[in-house]
């Protein structure tokens, strides 16, 4: 029974190594579970790394881009993806022997993803690179993290593939013969001519008309959709960090997509959302790879010292803040907790060359005085005082060796004192 599987195995494994082709799924570099949308985000960038046209030259990297394309397709499509998860690719082969998949022109997959025809051409239109500010709250900051947002982007339409057309069919213009434009003929005098060039109004400027129309993009050949897009916020990066993502912008046929960039801006703290663990760090205020937060303290705990603090950070640990008896803490100074600022953001992350450093923390201390006392509480605090200022008191005023007085006083009239 055991040697029975392993021959299987083996065949199958044989069986892979004739046709030559890789595991489709480790093409993708993903696991037997994923999702469409990581099977779809895995060709993105796969597709754009071994595109030939940024590797000249390099066969092999051609090769890989057939592959990656190929894979795509496999996958992507439900009923292909159980034939292969079945029967691996002799299953495809045989299915596709049977005219039951058609396999795409892999620059025409690329294409109907990023736009342009496949290709990137020196020279070629570009679309404009669209610019997308992403709030980002102080806590998804200090301890990073993956998550989305949506924008309307514009889409090459899958219903049409980009033509515009219902049925495909996409005639060149009669009144311009497929030039896109016109010339017109102006007479500025008897016998005399102008000839403007003029933008053919019938067909656009394209030089093609669709007689029937997508009915989805009603022959635009793109539509504009809410479209998601993953977004890794790395610990410790800076307010105002742009992220790149090369060739998302919105799509056309007619050019090759612009970049998408993202800039993360630190939005103001959501108390529902952006605190559920209740901790005080949500409201850290941040500058650079600092954090400064404002403590208040009362007169007694400034003056006589023996009092603590537990102040919860970003990410729940605790830094604790507290004084001796007998140690004072003088109003609005600032205590500077090292090692507990915002982590200094590495390309690399974590890794066995580099541990996160991080800046400091700034505690400023606020004390705040009691407005009232009991009358009981009131005397007895004012003998005290009475007490040790007669024998060891120091008298600021005398001290600064300002005059002693001044008169200003108008006649019969008594100099009140504020
Ligand atoms: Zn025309
Ligand atoms: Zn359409």
């Amino acid at each position: 029974m055991l040697f029975r599987k392993a021959a299987l195995w083996l065949c199958v494994a044989l069986a892979q190594i004739v046709a030559g082709t890789e595991d489709y799924y480790k093409v993708l570099g993903l696991d037997r579970q994923a999702s469409d949308k990581q099977i779809k985000s895995a060709y993105r960038q796969l597709s754009k790394k071994f595109h030939p046209d940024k590797n000249p030259g390099d066969d092999t990297v051609k090769e890989k881009f057939v592959e990656v394309s190929e894979a795509y397709e496999a996958l992507i499509d439900p009923e292909s993806r159980k034939i292969y998860d079945q029967y691996g690719h002799e299953g495809l082969k045989q299915r596709q022997q049977g005219g039951g998949f058609q396999q795409h022109d892999p620059f025409d997959l690329f294409s109907r993803f990023f736009g342009g025809g496949g290709h990137y051409q020196p020279g070629q239109r570009r679309g404009p690179n669209i610019e997308v500010k992403v709030g980002i709250s102080l806590r998804d900051f200090y301890n990073g993290r993956t998550t989305e947002f949506q924008w309307d982007k514009q889409q090459i339409c899958e219903k049409c593939e980009g033509t515009g057309s219902a049925d495909g069919v996409v005639d060149t213009c009669r009144t311009c013969g497929g030039h896109g434009v016109r010339i017109v003929k102006h007479q500025l005098a008897p016998g005399m001519f102008q000839q403007v060039q003029m933008q053919c109004d019938q067909c656009g400027g394209r030089g093609k008309v669709i007689k029937h129309k997508c009915p989805v993009c009603h022959g635009q050949r793109v539509v504009r959709q809410a479209t998601t897009v993953s977004l890794t916020v790395q610990r410790g990066m800076a307010d105002g960090t742009k992220i790149a993502y090369e060739n998302e912008a919105d799509a056309s046929p007619d050019y090759v997509a612009g970049d998408l960039i993202v800039t993360l801006v630190e939005k103001d703290p959501d108390l529902e959302q952006d605190n559920p663990d209740h901790v005080d760090g949500v409201f850290f205020r941040r500058k650079g790879d600092d954090l400064y937060w404002r403590e208040i303290i009362s007169l007694r705990e400034a003056w006589m010292g023996d009092w603590t603090r537990n102040l919860t950070h970003l990410d729940g640990h605790i830094v604790r803040l507290g004084r001796k008896r007998g140690e004072v803490v003088q109003p609005g100074f600032i205590e500077t907790v090292p090692g507990e600022g915002m982590p200094k953001w590495h390309e690399d992350g974590d890794s066995v060359y580099h541990t996160t450093e991080y800046g400091n923390l700034y505690v400023e201390y606020v004390v705040v005085l009691p407005d009232q006392m009991e009358s009981g509480m009131e005397k007895e605090f004012w003998s005290v005082f009475q007490k040790w200022r007669l024998k060891k008191g120091v008298d600021l005023h005398k001290d600064s060796g300002r005059p002693d007085k001044v008169e200003i006083q108008e006649e019969g009239h008594e100099h009140e004192e504020l």
